[in-house]
């Protein structure tokens, strides 16, 4: 091929890439569509690769192969060997490694074109990226720690510790700015590097596990930055919207879960939430009364309405085609059972939705918090799975509980509440949950998939 064809080809296929990512992203943003809005961004990403294999300036394909097959060998097993559970911590990975690529294309860049030669804005790209590269990959990796527990989960604090982030975080501004404007110094440039990697450590480690999700969908939004960075430097306009779209639905997706917390950005990164367990939220008393079996399975075969709410539990128990048989079983008696979801219940955003989708379970028939806490007065049963803080009505009545004021389904209005769990294990938050001591709960203690087997089985022989 001519090279102005070449040069054709590359910024089609680079176009193509755009549109598929735009209509993935919007597919991912309902349920219904969120399948095929993965397949339109793998699409996206396919035409990406093959149209760069025609890029121009490609000197060798050897190293491309090597990293290809690597990559595929990667990816595939962590796709195979990683539980749907792990998938939080394999999303950082994930990040880790998108960052780390980022922060190497730069400092690649840097040495082989860097200095005077440069010009004034491809120098600011290029810091801005591995700043944000660098950053990124050590907070990823320690967010993914937290959430695989091989690092401790709760807050790890020390005293004067803003002020010690505070010094770095001038260092390392002050390291870009001067390798800014003062371009022949490469020490400052990698000081900036180190300064970006030990930055990452540092502003992950005093954040406990609870709130690592919000942290990785804001190291996400850094990723897609530093990657749009990437693009101005390479002078890549695939890159450029890729990462401007990474970037900016990161930062959206980390509002919108505080804001389903009822927290701020600012106490989600500073908060500390988690380092002192237990004490404000300790309103509970009296005792928590067992159902048996089948007292349960007739509670639910003679409701009128049953409402389920699943939890992460839900998700640990992989319970989602359980529910969906004890479901048709009490639809089938003429019971009408719906789903009440919580934006955060579980450990992901959608976490619930993609678990029910893969069920079958229709989406008439989930139901978001405002649409079915209205509803629970006249829910004669409403079954929680294994979900635990998104249920705890501290949130709404303890002004003192660290998660006071974070909008929670209100089961504890229905005429009953069956609660599944395994045993007096708490939620993510670590905190207690008076819930289960009201009169109004019965606990049903076992693994979340057993239970409800055993209750679909019990409900058809009623
Ligand atoms: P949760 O508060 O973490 O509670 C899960 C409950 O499931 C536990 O009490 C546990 O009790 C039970 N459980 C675990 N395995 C089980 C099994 N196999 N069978 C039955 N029960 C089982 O969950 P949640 O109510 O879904 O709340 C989510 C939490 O994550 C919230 O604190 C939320 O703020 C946080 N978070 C989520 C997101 C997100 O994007 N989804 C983002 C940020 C923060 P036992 O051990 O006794 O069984």
């Amino acid at each position: 091929m001519e090279a102005s064809g070449v040069n054709y080809f590359l910024e089609f296929t680079y176009l193509l890439a755009s549109v598929f990512f735009i209509l993935g992203l919007k597919g991912l943003s309902h349920p219904e569509t969120a399948r095929r809005g993965m397949f339109l961004a793998e699409a996206g990403m396919l035409a990406a690769i093959i149209g760069t294999l025609f890029h121009r300036g490609i000197i060798t394909y050897e190293w491309i192969a090597a990293g290809l097959i690597l990559g595929t060998i990667i990816g595939g097993l962590m796709a195979v060997w990683v539980p749907m559970t792990a998938m939080p911590q394999r999303t950082a990975l994930s990040h880790a490694f998108g960052a780390f690529a980022a922060a190497l294309v730069g400092i690649a860049e840097f040495i082989l074109h860097g200095g005077p030669g440069m010009p004034v804005f491809t120098r600011g790209a290029l810091g801005f990226e591995v700043m944000l590269g660098t950053l990124t990959t050590t907070g990823s990796l320690i967010a993914a720690g937290k959430l695989q527990g091989v690092i401790r989960g709760t807050p790890i604090q020390f005293k004067g510790q803003q002020v010690v982030n505070g010094l770095l975080f001038a260092c390392t501004a002050g390291c870009f700015l001067d390798s800014v404007v003062n371009p022949a110094s490469a020490m400052v440039f990698y000081a900036m590097t180190a300064f970006g990697f030990l930055s990452g450590v540092m502003i992950v480690i005093p954040i406990g596990s609870a709130d690592m999700p919000v942290v990785m969908s804001l190291l996400n939004s850094y990723a897609g930055l530093a990657a749009a960075a990437t693009g101005f430097v390479l002078g890549n306009n695939v890159l450029i919207i890729a990462g401007t779209l990474d970037g900016f639905s990161g930062l959206i997706l980390s509002i919108l879960m505080c804001k389903a917390m009822n927290r701020s950005i600012n106490n989600v990164l500073f908060g500390g939430f988690g380092a002192v367990q237990h004490e404000a939220g300790g309103t509970t008393g009296g005792e928590m009364r067992e159902i048996s079996m089948e007292d349960a399975a007739m509670r639910l075969a003679y409701a009128n309405k049953v409402v389920f709410v699943p939890g992460y539990g839900l998700a640990t128990a992989q319970a989602q085609h359980a529910v969906r048989d004890l479901a048709n079983a009490l639809e089938e008696r003429g019971v009408t059972v719906k789903y009440g979801i919580h934006p955060v219940a579980g450990r992901m955003p959608g976490h619930m939705n993609v678990l029910l989708a893969e069920a079958n379970v229709p989406y008439g028939d989930l139901y978001e918090m405002d649409q079915i806490n209205p509803e629970f007065p006249t829910t004669d049963v409403a079954v929680v799975i294994g979900a635990n803080d998104v249920v705890n009505p501290d949130a709404r009545d303890n002004p003192n509980s660290p998660i006071a004021g974070m909008p929670i389904l209100e089961v504890d209005k229905a005429k009953s509440v069956i609660v599944l769990k395994r045993g007096q294990g708490r939620g993510f938050s670590g905190l207690e949950n008076p819930l289960f001591y009201k009169p109004v709960t019965s606990m049903l203690y076992g693994d979340a998939k057993a239970s409800l087997s055993r209750l679909a089985q019990e409900v058809k022989n009623v």
